[in-house]
Protein backbone atom coordinates (compact mmCIF):
# COMPACT_ATOMS: atom_id res chain seq x y z
CA UNK A 1 0.00 0.00 0.00
CA UNK A 2 1.12 3.46 -0.95
CA UNK A 3 1.70 6.06 1.61
CA UNK A 4 -1.43 8.34 2.04
CA UNK A 5 -0.03 11.23 0.96
CA UNK A 6 0.83 9.50 -2.67
CA UNK A 7 -3.21 8.03 -2.69
CA UNK A 8 -5.92 9.59 -5.30
CA UNK A 9 -9.21 10.82 -3.83
CA UNK A 10 -11.98 8.51 -4.78
CA UNK A 11 -15.83 8.72 -3.79
CA UNK A 12 -16.73 5.56 -1.79
CA UNK A 13 -18.79 3.11 -3.64
CA UNK A 14 -22.11 3.63 -2.37
CA UNK A 15 -22.29 -0.25 -0.52
CA UNK A 16 -18.80 0.97 1.21
CA UNK A 17 -20.77 4.23 2.09
CA UNK A 18 -23.47 2.63 2.94
CA UNK A 19 -21.17 0.26 5.38
CA UNK A 20 -19.44 2.74 6.82
CA UNK A 21 -23.17 4.43 7.64
CA UNK A 22 -24.46 1.09 9.18
CA UNK A 23 -21.72 0.93 12.06
CA UNK A 24 -23.36 3.83 13.35
CA UNK A 25 -27.08 2.08 13.19
CA UNK A 26 -26.79 -1.50 12.88
CA UNK A 27 -25.14 -3.14 15.96
CA UNK A 28 -27.04 -5.78 16.44
CA UNK A 29 -30.59 -7.80 15.33
CA UNK A 30 -31.87 -5.65 18.01
CA UNK A 31 -31.09 -2.19 16.01
CA UNK A 32 -32.14 -3.87 12.65
CA UNK A 33 -35.75 -5.06 14.62
CA UNK A 34 -35.98 -1.49 15.91
CA UNK A 35 -35.37 0.48 12.86
CA UNK A 36 -37.87 -1.95 10.86
CA UNK A 37 -40.46 -2.00 13.87
CA UNK A 38 -39.97 2.01 13.51
CA UNK A 39 -41.01 1.89 9.70
CA UNK A 40 -43.83 -0.27 10.05
CA UNK A 41 -45.47 2.25 12.86
CA UNK A 42 -44.49 5.19 10.26
CA UNK A 43 -46.67 3.46 7.68
CA UNK A 44 -49.55 3.21 10.42
CA UNK A 45 -49.74 -0.51 11.20
CA UNK A 46 -52.16 -2.00 13.32
CA UNK A 47 -50.68 -5.62 13.49
CA UNK A 48 -46.91 -6.42 13.06
CA UNK A 49 -45.35 -9.40 13.58
CA UNK A 50 -41.81 -9.92 14.40
CA UNK A 51 -40.39 -13.67 13.66
CA UNK A 52 -36.75 -14.32 13.90
CA UNK A 53 -34.53 -17.23 13.84
CA UNK A 54 -31.48 -17.76 15.80
CA UNK A 55 -31.58 -14.78 17.89
CA UNK A 56 -32.08 -12.76 14.17
CA UNK A 57 -28.96 -13.58 13.46
CA UNK A 58 -29.78 -16.39 10.64
CA UNK A 59 -33.28 -14.81 9.97
CA UNK A 60 -35.71 -11.89 10.92
CA UNK A 61 -39.23 -10.95 9.37
CA UNK A 62 -41.12 -7.90 9.92
CA UNK A 63 -44.47 -8.02 8.62
CA UNK A 64 -47.24 -5.45 8.70
CA UNK A 65 -50.50 -3.57 7.51
CA UNK A 66 -49.41 -0.56 6.77
CA UNK A 67 -49.89 1.30 3.90
CA UNK A 68 -47.17 -0.31 2.15
CA UNK A 69 -45.05 0.55 -0.58
CA UNK A 70 -45.45 1.46 -4.57
CA UNK A 71 -43.70 -0.79 -6.67
CA UNK A 72 -41.58 2.29 -8.96
CA UNK A 73 -40.16 3.22 -5.04
CA UNK A 74 -39.25 0.00 -3.93
CA UNK A 75 -35.46 0.03 -5.22
CA UNK A 76 -35.34 3.89 -3.99
CA UNK A 77 -36.49 2.73 -0.51
CA UNK A 78 -33.64 1.41 -0.12
CA UNK A 79 -31.02 3.61 -1.25
CA UNK A 80 -29.44 6.36 1.20
CA UNK A 81 -30.67 9.14 2.40
CA UNK A 82 -34.31 8.45 0.69
CA UNK A 83 -37.41 9.14 2.82
CA UNK A 84 -40.82 10.29 2.51
CA UNK A 85 -40.90 11.63 5.81
CA UNK A 86 -39.55 14.51 5.77
CA UNK A 87 -38.45 16.99 2.60
CA UNK A 88 -36.83 20.09 4.23
CA UNK A 89 -35.81 21.53 7.25
CA UNK A 90 -38.91 22.66 8.47
CA UNK A 91 -40.12 19.18 8.57
CA UNK A 92 -37.05 18.04 10.50
CA UNK A 93 -37.87 20.31 13.33
CA UNK A 94 -41.07 19.55 13.94
CA UNK A 95 -40.95 15.92 12.92
CA UNK A 96 -43.46 13.40 14.14
CA UNK A 97 -42.86 9.96 12.57
CA UNK A 98 -39.91 7.73 13.75
CA UNK A 99 -37.65 7.70 11.15
CA UNK A 100 -36.76 10.50 9.15
CA UNK A 101 -32.96 9.57 7.92
CA UNK A 102 -33.65 7.70 5.28
CA UNK A 103 -30.17 5.24 6.13
CA UNK A 104 -32.14 2.70 7.94
CA UNK A 105 -32.72 -0.04 4.79
CA UNK A 106 -29.67 1.20 2.84
CA UNK A 107 -27.82 0.23 6.19
CA UNK A 108 -29.53 -2.99 6.40
CA UNK A 109 -29.14 -4.12 3.35
CA UNK A 110 -25.54 -3.31 2.92
CA UNK A 111 -24.15 -5.76 5.45
CA UNK A 112 -27.03 -8.58 4.84
CA UNK A 113 -29.17 -10.35 2.59
CA UNK A 114 -32.57 -8.45 2.52
CA UNK A 115 -35.62 -8.67 0.66
CA UNK A 116 -38.12 -5.84 0.45
CA UNK A 117 -41.58 -7.24 -0.04
CA UNK A 118 -44.92 -4.65 -0.12
CA UNK A 119 -48.03 -4.26 -1.81
CA UNK A 120 -48.97 -0.41 -1.95
CA UNK A 121 -52.59 0.35 -0.39
CA UNK A 122 -53.69 1.44 -3.89
CA UNK A 123 -51.65 -1.29 -6.01
CA UNK A 124 -53.39 -4.36 -7.28
CA UNK A 125 -50.82 -6.48 -6.71
CA UNK A 126 -47.40 -6.94 -4.53
CA UNK A 127 -43.32 -6.56 -5.62
CA UNK A 128 -40.36 -7.45 -3.60
CA UNK A 129 -36.84 -5.71 -4.22
CA UNK A 130 -33.86 -7.81 -2.80
CA UNK A 131 -30.51 -7.36 -2.59
CA UNK A 132 -28.04 -9.56 -1.65
CA UNK A 133 -25.28 -7.15 0.15
CA UNK A 134 -22.72 -7.36 -3.11
CA UNK A 135 -24.18 -4.02 -4.83
CA UNK A 136 -26.46 -1.66 -4.07
CA UNK A 137 -28.42 -2.39 -7.03
CA UNK A 138 -32.05 -4.48 -6.26
CA UNK A 139 -33.58 -6.69 -8.27
CA UNK A 140 -36.92 -5.72 -8.50
CA UNK A 141 -40.20 -8.45 -9.22
CA UNK A 142 -43.92 -9.55 -8.30
CA UNK A 143 -44.62 -10.93 -5.36
CA UNK A 144 -48.01 -12.38 -3.93
CA UNK A 145 -47.92 -9.64 -1.19
CA UNK A 146 -51.23 -7.95 1.09
CA UNK A 147 -51.12 -4.77 1.55
CA UNK A 148 -48.58 -4.08 3.52
CA UNK A 149 -44.65 -4.47 3.77
CA UNK A 150 -42.41 -7.36 4.69
CA UNK A 151 -38.81 -6.90 5.46
CA UNK A 152 -36.61 -10.33 5.55
CA UNK A 153 -32.89 -10.19 6.90
CA UNK A 154 -31.02 -13.04 6.42
CA UNK A 155 -27.21 -13.77 7.44
CA UNK A 156 -26.87 -10.51 9.12
CA UNK A 157 -23.08 -9.22 9.44
CA UNK A 158 -22.10 -12.31 6.21
CA UNK A 159 -20.41 -9.67 4.44
CA UNK A 160 -18.24 -7.90 7.60
CA UNK A 161 -16.90 -10.47 9.38
CA UNK A 162 -15.47 -7.82 11.89
CA UNK A 163 -19.04 -6.71 13.01
CA UNK A 164 -19.98 -10.24 12.73
CA UNK A 165 -17.41 -10.70 15.78
CA UNK A 166 -18.97 -8.71 18.35
CA UNK A 167 -22.13 -10.43 17.99
CA UNK A 168 -22.84 -12.52 21.40
CA UNK A 169 -24.22 -15.91 21.46
CA UNK A 170 -28.17 -16.70 20.07
CA UNK A 171 -29.66 -16.01 23.92
CA UNK A 172 -27.81 -12.69 24.20
CA UNK A 173 -28.64 -11.44 21.03
CA UNK A 174 -32.16 -12.64 21.02
CA UNK A 175 -32.16 -10.93 25.10
CA UNK A 176 -31.71 -7.79 23.34
CA UNK A 177 -34.27 -8.23 20.55
CA UNK A 178 -37.12 -9.51 22.83
CA UNK A 179 -35.95 -5.80 24.70
CA UNK A 180 -36.41 -3.60 21.86
CA UNK A 181 -39.88 -5.40 21.09
CA UNK A 182 -41.03 -4.12 24.77
CA UNK A 183 -40.26 -0.74 24.00
CA UNK A 184 -42.59 -0.49 21.27
CA UNK A 185 -44.92 -3.15 22.80
CA UNK A 186 -45.06 -0.59 25.65
CA UNK A 187 -45.65 2.59 23.72
CA UNK A 188 -47.55 1.49 20.93
CA UNK A 189 -51.12 0.08 23.10
CA UNK A 190 -53.11 0.51 19.90
CA UNK A 191 -51.58 -2.29 17.85
CA UNK A 192 -51.51 -5.64 17.84
CA UNK A 193 -48.08 -7.16 18.12
CA UNK A 194 -46.34 -10.64 18.04
CA UNK A 195 -43.19 -12.53 18.57
CA UNK A 196 -41.81 -15.25 17.41
CA UNK A 197 -38.06 -17.18 17.96
CA UNK A 198 -37.40 -20.53 16.12
CA UNK A 199 -41.21 -21.06 15.50
CA UNK A 200 -42.11 -20.41 18.97
CA UNK A 201 -44.36 -17.39 20.49
CA UNK A 202 -43.09 -15.49 22.38
CA UNK A 203 -45.26 -12.33 23.10
CA UNK A 204 -48.66 -12.13 21.47
CA UNK A 205 -50.13 -9.02 22.18
CA UNK A 206 -53.78 -7.36 21.26
CA UNK A 207 -54.45 -3.82 21.58
CA UNK A 208 -55.63 -2.12 24.59
CA UNK A 209 -58.19 0.55 24.75
CA UNK A 210 -58.20 0.82 28.32
CA UNK A 211 -55.84 1.50 31.42
CA UNK A 212 -56.74 -2.18 32.75
CA UNK A 213 -55.71 -3.43 29.54
CA UNK A 214 -52.19 -1.28 29.46
CA UNK A 215 -51.62 -2.84 32.57
CA UNK A 216 -52.64 -5.89 31.68
CA UNK A 217 -49.76 -5.63 28.67
CA UNK A 218 -47.08 -4.41 31.19
CA UNK A 219 -47.77 -7.46 33.39
CA UNK A 220 -47.48 -9.55 30.62
CA UNK A 221 -44.27 -8.13 29.43
CA UNK A 222 -42.52 -6.66 32.83
CA UNK A 223 -43.90 -9.31 35.31
CA UNK A 224 -47.56 -8.88 37.36
CA UNK A 225 -45.53 -7.64 40.50
CA UNK A 226 -44.37 -4.30 39.27
CA UNK A 227 -47.75 -3.43 38.43
CA UNK A 228 -49.09 -4.34 42.09
CA UNK A 229 -46.60 -2.78 43.65
CA UNK A 230 -46.68 0.67 41.61
CA UNK A 231 -48.83 4.07 41.47
CA UNK A 232 -50.36 5.13 38.69
CA UNK A 233 -49.93 9.07 37.88
CA UNK A 234 -51.00 11.37 35.56
CA UNK A 235 -49.99 14.87 35.75
CA UNK A 236 -49.92 17.99 33.18
CA UNK A 237 -48.58 21.64 33.33
CA UNK A 238 -47.25 23.94 31.78
CA UNK A 239 -48.15 21.86 28.68
CA UNK A 240 -46.37 18.70 29.70
CA UNK A 241 -47.78 15.46 30.90
CA UNK A 242 -46.49 12.90 32.62
CA UNK A 243 -48.26 9.59 32.80
CA UNK A 244 -47.20 6.21 33.90
CA UNK A 245 -46.53 3.78 36.46
CA UNK A 246 -44.48 4.01 38.74
CA UNK A 247 -42.79 1.33 41.42
CA UNK A 248 -43.01 1.71 44.71
CA UNK A 249 -40.29 2.23 46.93
CA UNK A 250 -40.45 -1.60 48.43
CA UNK A 251 -40.19 -3.06 44.45
CA UNK A 252 -36.66 -1.83 44.10
CA UNK A 253 -34.35 -3.40 41.79
CA UNK A 254 -30.50 -4.63 42.45
CA UNK A 255 -30.31 -3.32 38.60
CA UNK A 256 -31.84 -1.00 36.51
CA UNK A 257 -33.49 -3.70 34.26
CA UNK A 258 -36.78 -1.83 34.61
CA UNK A 259 -36.88 1.67 33.67
CA UNK A 260 -38.55 2.58 30.38
CA UNK A 261 -38.91 6.08 29.76
CA UNK A 262 -40.71 7.80 26.59
CA UNK A 263 -40.76 10.85 25.13
CA UNK A 264 -43.29 11.78 22.75
CA UNK A 265 -43.67 8.42 21.80
CA UNK A 266 -39.89 7.20 21.86
CA UNK A 267 -37.96 5.43 23.80
CA UNK A 268 -35.26 7.58 25.68
CA UNK A 269 -31.85 8.03 27.53
CA UNK A 270 -31.50 10.86 29.29
CA UNK A 271 -29.72 12.32 31.66
CA UNK A 272 -31.92 15.09 32.59
CA UNK A 273 -34.60 12.64 33.23
CA UNK A 274 -32.21 10.28 35.11
CA UNK A 275 -31.31 12.50 37.39
CA UNK A 276 -34.94 13.85 38.32
CA UNK A 277 -35.86 10.07 38.56
CA UNK A 278 -32.74 9.67 40.58
CA UNK A 279 -33.64 12.53 42.82
CA UNK A 280 -37.24 11.60 43.60
CA UNK A 281 -36.76 8.40 44.75
CA UNK A 282 -33.97 10.02 46.78
CA UNK A 283 -35.02 9.76 49.88
CA UNK A 284 -37.03 6.63 49.98
CA UNK A 285 -34.37 4.14 48.29
CA UNK A 286 -31.84 2.46 50.03
CA UNK A 287 -28.44 3.68 47.94
CA UNK A 288 -27.07 0.81 44.97
CA UNK A 289 -30.71 -0.30 44.27
CA UNK A 290 -32.82 0.76 41.54
CA UNK A 291 -36.21 2.10 40.59
CA UNK A 292 -38.99 0.50 38.20
CA UNK A 293 -40.82 2.57 35.89
CA UNK A 294 -42.85 2.54 32.63
CA UNK A 295 -43.38 6.20 32.07
CA UNK A 296 -44.19 8.36 29.29
CA UNK A 297 -44.09 11.80 28.67
CA UNK A 298 -45.57 14.30 26.42
CA UNK A 299 -44.64 17.69 25.32
CA UNK A 300 -44.26 20.35 22.36
CA UNK A 301 -42.29 18.44 19.71
CA UNK A 302 -40.49 22.46 19.13
CA UNK A 303 -39.55 21.71 22.75
CA UNK A 304 -36.93 18.75 21.94
CA UNK A 305 -34.34 17.94 19.55
CA UNK A 306 -34.80 13.94 18.55
CA UNK A 307 -31.88 14.43 15.85
CA UNK A 308 -28.67 14.17 18.14
CA UNK A 309 -27.83 10.25 17.28
CA UNK A 310 -28.30 8.36 14.76
CA UNK A 311 -30.23 5.19 16.90
CA UNK A 312 -32.62 8.36 18.47
CA UNK A 313 -32.14 6.96 21.72
CA UNK A 314 -30.97 10.63 22.80
CA UNK A 315 -32.65 13.59 22.82
CA UNK A 316 -32.13 17.28 23.65
CA UNK A 317 -34.43 19.20 25.61
CA UNK A 318 -34.89 22.61 24.94
CA UNK A 319 -36.00 23.90 28.19
CA UNK A 320 -34.16 21.22 30.00
CA UNK A 321 -34.79 22.79 33.42
CA UNK A 322 -38.19 23.04 33.69
CA UNK A 323 -38.24 19.74 32.14
CA UNK A 324 -36.12 18.27 35.12
CA UNK A 325 -38.57 20.08 37.49
CA UNK A 326 -41.93 18.69 36.13
CA UNK A 327 -40.46 15.65 35.94
CA UNK A 328 -38.68 16.02 39.67
CA UNK A 329 -42.05 17.47 41.52
CA UNK A 330 -44.58 14.99 39.65
CA UNK A 331 -42.50 11.76 40.78
CA UNK A 332 -41.62 13.01 44.00
CA UNK A 333 -44.83 13.98 44.66
CA UNK A 334 -46.61 10.84 43.60
CA UNK A 335 -44.04 8.87 45.95
CA UNK A 336 -44.66 11.30 49.21
CA UNK A 337 -48.51 10.50 49.17
CA UNK A 338 -48.03 6.51 48.96
CA UNK A 339 -45.14 6.52 50.80
CA UNK A 340 -45.76 7.36 54.79
CA UNK A 341 -42.97 9.18 56.37
CA UNK A 342 -42.26 6.17 58.71
CA UNK A 343 -40.98 4.06 55.57
CA UNK A 344 -38.53 6.39 54.18
CA UNK A 345 -35.14 5.79 54.53
CA UNK A 346 -32.38 7.94 55.44
CA UNK A 347 -30.15 9.22 52.43
CA UNK A 348 -27.00 7.59 53.11
P1 LIG B 1 -36.68 6.48 7.10
O1 LIG B 1 -37.52 5.62 7.95
O2 LIG B 1 -35.72 7.30 7.89
O3 LIG B 1 -37.45 7.29 6.10
P2 LIG B 1 -35.75 3.97 5.98
O4 LIG B 1 -34.49 3.60 5.27
O5 LIG B 1 -36.04 3.26 7.24
O6 LIG B 1 -35.70 5.55 6.22
O7 LIG B 1 -36.97 3.78 4.98
C1 LIG B 1 -36.96 4.46 3.74
C2 LIG B 1 -38.36 4.71 3.23
O8 LIG B 1 -38.97 3.46 2.86
C3 LIG B 1 -39.30 5.32 4.24
O9 LIG B 1 -39.22 6.73 4.26
C4 LIG B 1 -40.68 4.82 3.76
O10 LIG B 1 -41.19 5.67 2.77
C5 LIG B 1 -40.36 3.48 3.13
N1 LIG B 1 -40.65 2.36 4.07
C6 LIG B 1 -39.76 1.64 4.79
N2 LIG B 1 -40.37 0.68 5.52
C7 LIG B 1 -41.68 0.78 5.26
C8 LIG B 1 -42.86 0.05 5.70
N3 LIG B 1 -42.78 -0.96 6.59
N4 LIG B 1 -44.04 0.43 5.20
C9 LIG B 1 -44.14 1.45 4.30
N5 LIG B 1 -43.09 2.17 3.84
C10 LIG B 1 -41.87 1.84 4.32
MG1 LIG C 1 -36.78 4.04 9.08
Amino acid sequence: KQPFLQRAIRVLSPRLANQIAAGEVVERPASVVKELLENSLDAGAKRIQVDVEQGGVKRLLVRDDGHGIRQDELALALSRHATSKIYDLDELEGVASLGFRGEALASVSSVSRLTLSSRHIDAADGWQARTDGRDMVPVVSPAAHPVGTSVEVCDLFFNTPARRKFLKTEKTEFGHLEETFKRVALSQWERFLSLKHNGKTIHSLTACHSQAEQEKRIAQLCSADFIQQSVFLDVTHLGMTLRGWMGLPTFNRRQADLQYFFVNGRPVRDRVVSHAVKQAYRDVLFHGRHPAFVLYFELDPQGVDVNVHPTKHEVRFRDSRTVHDFLFRSLHRALAEVTPEAQKVANV
